[in-house]
């Protein structure tokens, strides 16, 4: 162990620090397995005041402290960047589960407890805790509120920020500043909370959280659709949309490769045969048994496929069947990632009216320019938010690629910009948007910014160089 390492080791026991080179590894290395960092140390507290011990002694000495989680994060943030002025503090056994309220409808849960079994605590409760995400076997709780995290179900209930009552945190003093209040209404001066959801461990780290859990949907539809253009699928999206309301729980876009390539990763027939150039993805659901859902939607793809808006679909006739068709999206990360050898991925939304011109414009303005690059898109479309992604079919010198997905990539955001949409719909900014972030967002918003690290974090104890310049 060197000298951070001992004395670590002293303030929280020898157990709680991670020396063993093997298993150091899996803390430094991130699920994109292109991040990777060094530490000073890496502790796993086993309390919250063992956090607020570790964050008020690295203060302290002027070290940085790196919260994890399940390093799921597709934004560099959970990796440490300067080895030997930064801890890495995973919360991973700080993980209980310490209520669940089935009449208030809450669940109050440790940082790092796992997605999953957060979804599993609240089912056998005979609740639904919504958030899903395609990394919810691995990612904490902890992790989805430090980047306000989307998943599949936001149409219906919002990011990770609409389903968290209260918050328990460490600041970067090593103070507990604690609410972990199950109120629906509470203006009770400022609501602090904000302040660390979406903030990706730069303000504090999140200990405990109280949740909002729902009644589990007793009709559930998945169907998978071909549609022939971006633009029929979002005329779809809002057929369905006004039809359905708050029963619409999903409405995911791929690119037809992209089904394609999720199919072949899980070794599977393309549910839709047709070589349809979009697919949606849709489920429906409704806390009311009985069939009520099935009709409609026959009704509303009907007559959709009347105006030349669907051209096949695919209804889902079991739980197991549903299932199936949302592992085929939630595939697509991985398999593109396994796939291509160079890929360039973001994460942009504009306002949903927009689009299907975005991404028009952007599949003419690629082939137009960029002709060795291939955008693979797909999305949480319903959400206005897309996962634009250049490959390239053909390996390519990795300079090459670079200098082309660098021109392609300032070109979208460029559009992404002019369109009125962000440049991170879901992943936060960590440290691969930083110089992005800085030089495109707007001065008044960084300033604002600014001020609040500065008088929270005026050591830059937290995740240093991660959303703010080192420094900044
Ligand atoms: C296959 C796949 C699918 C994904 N799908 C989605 C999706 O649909 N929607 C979406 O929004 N994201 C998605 N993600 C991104 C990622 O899973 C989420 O952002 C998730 O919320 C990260 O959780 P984590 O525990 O892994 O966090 P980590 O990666 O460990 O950390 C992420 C950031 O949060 C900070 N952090 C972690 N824990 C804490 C804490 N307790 N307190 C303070 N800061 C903390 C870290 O410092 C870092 O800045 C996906 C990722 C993968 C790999």
């Amino acid at each position: 162990m060197n000298d951070i390492e001992l004395q670590l080791a002293d303030l929280l026991g020898a157990g709680a620090v991670v020396s063993d080179e093997g298993l150091r590894e899996r803390y430094l290395l991130d699920w994109t397995r292109s991040t990777r960092g060094e530490a000073a140390a890496i502790v796993r507290p086993s309390s919250v005041a063992d956090v607020a011990r570790t964050v008020a002694w690295c203060s302290a000495r002027g070290l940085g402290v790196v919260p994890q989680g399940g390093h799921t994060g597709l934004a560099g943030g959970a990796t440490p960047i300067e080895s030997s002025r930064e801890v890495v503090l995973s919360l991973e056994l700080l993980n209980r589960v310490r209520e669940v309220d089935a009449v208030s409808n809450t669940i109050t849960v440790e940082a790092g407890a796992v997605l999953h079994n957060v979804q599993e605590v609240a089912a056998q409760a005979n609740r639904l805790f919504p958030l899903s995400l395609g990394a919810e076997g691995s990612a904490q709780i902890g992790g989805c509120i430090a980047t306000n995290a989307g998943g599949t179900a936001v149409l219906r209930y919002g990011n990770a920020r609409e389903l968290v009552l209260g918050l328990e945190v460490v600041l970067p003093d090593g103070t507990v500043w604690s609410r972990l209040r199950a109120l629906r209404k509470d203006n009770a001066g400022f609501d602090l909370k904000h302040l660390f959801i979406g903030t990706e461990g730069t303000l504090g780290i999140v200990t405990a959280a109280t949740l909002k859990i729902f009644p589990q949907p007793r009709q559930k539809l998945v169907a998978l659709i071909g549609t022939p253009s971006p633009q029929a699928a979002v005329e779809l999206f809002v057929d369905v949309r006004d039809e359905f309301d708050a029963s619409l729980t999903g409405f995911e876009l791929m690119a037809g490769e992209a089904l394609s390539l999720a199919c072949t990763h899980l070794r599977r027939a393309r549910p839709l045969p047709g070589l349809d150039p979009y697919v949606v993805l849709l489920e429906l659901s409704s806390p009311r048994a009985g069939g009520t859902l099935t009709e409609p939607l026959l009704e509303c793809l009907g007559n959709a496929t009347e105006r030349g808006v669907v051209t096949d679909a695919v209804i889902a006739s079991s739980d197991h069947q549903a299932q199936s068709l949302w592992e085929i999206r939630e595939t697509v990360p991985e398999a593109m990632l396994r796939h291509f050898p160079q890929v360039s991925a973001h994460d942009v939304s504009v306002p949903i009216a927009r689009m299907a011109g975005f991404i028009e414009q952007l599949e003419t303005m690629v082939a137009e320019r960029w002709p060795q690059l291939s955008p693979l898109l797909f999305g949480h479309v319903g959400d206005g938010n897309l996962h634009l992604n250049f490959v390239s079919p053909q390996p390519i010198d990795a300079e090459v690629f670079g200098e082309l997905e660098r021109a392609a990539t300032s070109a979208s955001y460029a559009l992404v910009g002019e369109l009125g949409g962000s440049i991170s719909a879901e992943h936060g900014i960590g440290t691969h948007k930083m110089n992005l972030f800085h030089r495109l967002e707007d001065k008044a918003h960084l300033d604002l910014m600014g001020t609040i690290k500065r008088t929270l974090d005026s050591r830059r104890t937290m995740n240093p160089g991660k959303v703010f310049p080192r420094g900044g």
